[in-house]
């Protein structure tokens, strides 16, 4: 595709990025149909090539874009379908982050939205108040979770996350160091995911050293197109993991939230314009592991032969591009793996996207859910706190963390969600 930048404009190594990606689109159109807001909405201007040719007009005329450009782009889940099916290589992440970066900076939202947005980016992003306003989602749930409009989202998705206990700190057993970072909302949400984790890989001769004073890795500023923010979050952890000792010290990072891990894996490219931390985050990123890599795959015999039906978090399967996503260590531990239908089609939950879309982002958790239910599972298997608290609800099987099943099945505790549950193999068909 011709591009119209001006040789000042491509002085910027972001811009640059942006229109090599915008001159490698044919517009063939194919990946038009692995996009879940086309899907939903038939609309060209909802999928990939019309969005496409939206941010080129944009980013070509800098200034303020029009409130019609702006609700087809915030309306994209960045959950880069799109680019898992393009035969040209584009890269849609360069030109969605550009485009989110450049609306932040020229177009001025609502004041609902302003408040909404500052609100995410300040509130999500700190474990502390993430614990104190779940806390209060539940206290209030009855009233809070009434609420129309997105507070009552916000309180619906807050209170809906289990109560989780707290079990101290990560035991150190002196094997090979992976240095865990214990990101921010999953902290809130589910402490026990981590704690599930340490022990399978302990038994598999890692030792997890939790990284302090790294914090939120940014992710969630970074998707509200907040640069700045996105760029200290991420010099925080880079700099944390090197006080730590770093590549020296530690055979890997861990982060056991797929969303988490997808942003780490892209620190580099959102530094392509400050060299020095470019080359500081490449180090970092090089050390970058996930969760279904470490956990190399053991025989277990779990209490129970639990049908699973695992969902692949978009982060997991288009972001970091690992295909198993857990199954073969699941299927050792002694359970039964199911694939979902429509396995590519994101759930809506896309860091705050279920907060600011929420009827895209409540048709695609249907949708989701609808598939994982024609599987008849037990429980929906999924490695990503956004999909877990996006997905759970009185209408959904258990959600469970796939470290949490293998854990229980080498002998740990059953996981938070599964205690007291009827599982679906417990009912017996009738016979006439
Ligand atoms: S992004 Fe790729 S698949 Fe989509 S229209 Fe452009 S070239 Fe075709
Ligand atoms: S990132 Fe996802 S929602 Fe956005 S255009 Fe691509 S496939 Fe569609």
């Amino acid at each position: 595709m011709r591009t119209n930048f001006s040789p000042a404009m491509l002085v910027d190594p972001h811009l640059a990025g942006v229109e090599k990606n915008l001159r490698a689109c044919v517009h063939c159109g194919i990946c038009t149909a692995t996009c879940p807001t086309y899907v939903l909405l038939g609309d060209e201007r909802d999928g990939p090539r019309g969005r496409i040719v939206m941010m080129q007009r944009m980013l070509e005329e800098g200034g303020a874009p029009s409130a019609e450009t702006v609700t087809h782009l915030d309306r994209c889940l960045s959950c880069l379908g799109c680019r898992t099916a393009c035969p040209s290589g584009v890269d849609y992440a360069q030109l969605i982050d550009a485009s989110r970066a450049h609306i932040e900076q020229h177009y001025k939202r609502p004041l609902r939205e302003r408040i909404l947005r500052s609100a995410i980016a300040n509130l999500l992003t700190r474990p502390a108040m993430t614990k104190f306003a779940v806390g209060l989602a539940r206290l209030f749930a009855p009233i809070a979770t009434r609420l129309p409009g997105t507070l009552g989202t916000m309180a619906r998705t807050a209170a809906k996350a289990l109560p989780r206990k707290s079990k101290g700190a990560i035991a150190s057993l002196g094997g090979a160091r992976v240095a865990l970072l214990p990101g921010c909302v999953q902290q809130a949400l589910a402490p026990e995911i981590d704690r599930a984790a340490a022990r399978v890989l302990a038994r598999r001769g890692f030792d997890l050293v939790a990284l302090k004073g790294a914090g939120c890795c940014g992710a969630l500023a970074h998707h509200l197109g907040r640069k700045p923010d996105a760029k200290d979050f991420a010099k925080r952890i880079v700099a944390a993991f090197e006080r730590a000792g770093g590549s020296d010290r530690f055979e890997g990072v861990l982060i056991t939230a797929t969303g988490c891990g997808a942003h780490l894996a892209d620190y580099p490219r959102l530094f392509a314009d400050e060299p020095d931390w470019r080359t500081r985050a490449e180090r970092f990123a090089a050390k970058l592991r996930d969760f279904s890599t470490l956990a190399v795959p053991r025989a277990a015999a779990p209490p129970r032969k639990l049908r699973i039906a695992l969902h692949k978090p978009c982060s997991l399967q288009h972001g970091l591009k690992l295909e198993d996503g857990g199954a073969i260590a699941l299927e050792a531990a002694g359970f039964e793996v199911v694939q979902i239908p429509e396995g590519h089609l994101c759930c809506g939950s896309a860091g705050s996207y279920s907060i600011l879309q929420p009827e895209i982002a409540g048709a695609l958790r249907t949708r989701k859910l609808d598939n994982a239910k024609s599987v008849r599972p037990d429980v929906i298997a999924a490695a990503n706190i956004g999909c877990l608290n996006h997905l759970a609800g009185p209408d959904a099987p258990p959600l469970v963390h796939p470290a949490e099943l293998i854990d229980w099945a080498e002998g740990g505790p059953v996981p938070v969600a599964l205690e007291g549950h009827t599982f679906v193999t417990d009912v017996k068909p009738n016979r006439k």
